[in-house]
Parts: structure tokens; C-alpha cells; sequence
């Protein structure tokens, strides 16, 4: 058994968590997770407002797992929502208190969230989105200062239903893609898979494909994150996930304590 971690969960410490931090904990590891870290939303501006976290209560609620779950190792980190006109705050936010792991996420593209998919894609034809959202991305990897991974590469088609819309594919954009993989082996960040939607599109975002295109750039660092809001989607798609990772020739998990990178066998 691969020691199961999990880089991307959220708790009602974020302003979209459903569930309780200490739940959280205990759902991820009936799950059979051993390392989890908390990565609770910095995101301005969202649909509901500004997405930020009361810290205090954040290291308080940390405590308590640690204290109640000794057999785990539970990290405090932060999903950094950049954009260019917000991240000075966003900066401001994740330089608050010493964390293990920052992820860099980027959600809004020209001020608007896939999430508000009818919004986003009104006046965007799919190869438009994918331009869009991969310049967007590019952008906030090389202007934002301080992280440790990307997340969800492939976030613009999460809320699309339309089969007009399938998942992100490396022969969407296999130049822009080669770019934004490249950067990440050439400056040391890892590449998130994210199971969020493994259910519906059954595979992670990335999918496959741009994993394996990553693997054959020579790309070692991945993290794994549930992207986990409520105990039901605890560890969710991981065993799929994990066979994935394995077949494309990954033998390691990357996990960060202290804004540490450790190598976990996979
Ligand atoms: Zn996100
Ligand atoms: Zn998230």
C-alpha cells in the first residue's frame, strides 16, 4: 500500500466547505489517507463574495486534528486564487502564517469563473475557452512569486454538461501545454492530479493524456488532491487515480511538510 495523501481538501473554513474540519479528517482516513493537508480558498470576488479564511481559528482547528489523530501527519496550507489584478491581496493573505504547502489555483479567466459556465461560455467558442484559460494559466505561473503546485490544469470544462464541452485534451493546445509542463520541470513545482470529477469524466484533471505527455518531458512531481468540500467526496476517484499514475511510470507521490518537498513510493 502506497502512503495515501491527500494535497487538496477543503472544510468549512473555506466559504464553500460543507464539512467540519475535524469530519474531514476522520472521513479522509477511513479512506485509508495518512497525510492530508488542508488547502482552505483564498479567493476574491467569487459569486458569493470573498472567499477568506479566519486564521486563527484555522491553526486552532489544525491543533485539535493533530491532537485527535496522532497516527496522521495533517498539514495547513492554502489554495491560492490568483488573478493578475488580485493578487497583491492574495500575496498579502498566504504570507499570514507559516504553512506546509501553498497551490496555486487559477479560477477566473478575464474576470469571470467557469464555474458561472453559462456566463463564461456565452461569447466563447471551446477552442476560445482553452486559449483563454491556458494563457491565464500561464500568466499566474510565471508572475506569481511563491508555490508549490499547480492545480487542476483543465478546471475551465469542471462545470460544462454540454458533450460540446468534453474534458481538457493535450491535442487541444499541445503547444501551450508543452509550455506550461516545461515550466513546471524547469522550476521545481509539481503538477496537481485532481479527482474531483473522476466520476463524470472518469479521469483526473489533468487527464491522462497531458500526464503522460508530462511523464515523457520528464516530469517527477505530483501531488494528489480530492479537491474534497463535504466527507462524502473524501479521497474520492484515489484508487483509480493511483493505477493511473502507476501505469503511466510514476513511482512517487509528492508531498510537502514545512514547504518541504518529500518523495512519498508509490
Ligand atoms: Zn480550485
Ligand atoms: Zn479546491
Amino acid at each position: 500500500m502506497p502512503c495515501l495523501c491527500d494535497f487538496h481538501i477543503h472544510s468549512t473554513l473555506s466559504g464553500d466547505g460543507r464539512s467540519d474540519l475535524l469530519d474531514q479528517v476522520r472521513a479522509s482516513r477511513e479512506k485509508g489517507v495518512k497525510w492530508l493537508c488542508f488547502t482552505e480558498h483564498i479567493d476574491y470576488a467569487t459569486s458569493e463574495g470573498d472567499y477568506l479564511v479566519d486564521f486563527p481559528l484555522y491553526q486552532q482547528k489544525i491543533a485539535e486534528a493533530r491532537a485527535a489523530f496522532p497516527d496522521m501527519t495533517i498539514g495547513i496550507g492554502l489554495e491560492l486564487g490568483d488573478t493578475r489584478e488580485e493578487r497583491a491581496d492574495v500575496i498579502t493573505q498566504s504570507d499570514r502564517i507559516p504553512l506546509d504547502f501553498k497551490l496555486l489555483s487559477r479560477h477566473k479567466v478575464g474576470g469571470i469563473d467557469p464555474y458561472e459556465a453559462e456566463r463564461f461560455f456565452a461569447h466563447r467558442t471551446r477552442a476560445q475557452a482553452v486559449e483563454d484559460y491556458l494563457d491565464a494559466i500561464w500568466e499566474s505561473l510565471n508572475a506569481f512569486p511563491d508555490y508549490d503546485a499547480l492545480s487542476h490544469l483543465g478546471y475551465v470544462f469542471k462545470f460544462v454538461q454540454s458533450p460540446e464541452f468534453p474534458p481538457l485534451r493535450y491535442d487541444d493546445a499541445p503547444d501551450r501545454l508543452d509550455a506550461i509542463l516545461r515550466f513546471l520541470i524547469e522550476n521545481g513545482k509539481a503538477l496537481e492530479v485532481n479527482t474531483s470529477r473522476w466520476r463524470r469524466f472518469g479521469d483526473g484533471m489533468p487527464g491522462k493524456d497531458i500526464l503522460a505527455r508530462y511523464r515523457g518531458l520528464g516530469g517527477e512531481l505530483l501531488t494528489l488532491g480530492s479537491d474534497a468540500h463535504d466527507t462524502v467526496s473524501a479521497a474520492q476517484g484515489f484508487d483509480a487515480a493511483i493505477e493511473q499514475i502507476r501505469s503511466l511510470g510514476f513511482r512517487h507521490l509528492t508531498a510537502f511538510a514545512g514547504r518541504q518537498r518529500r518523495m512519498l513510493p508509490l
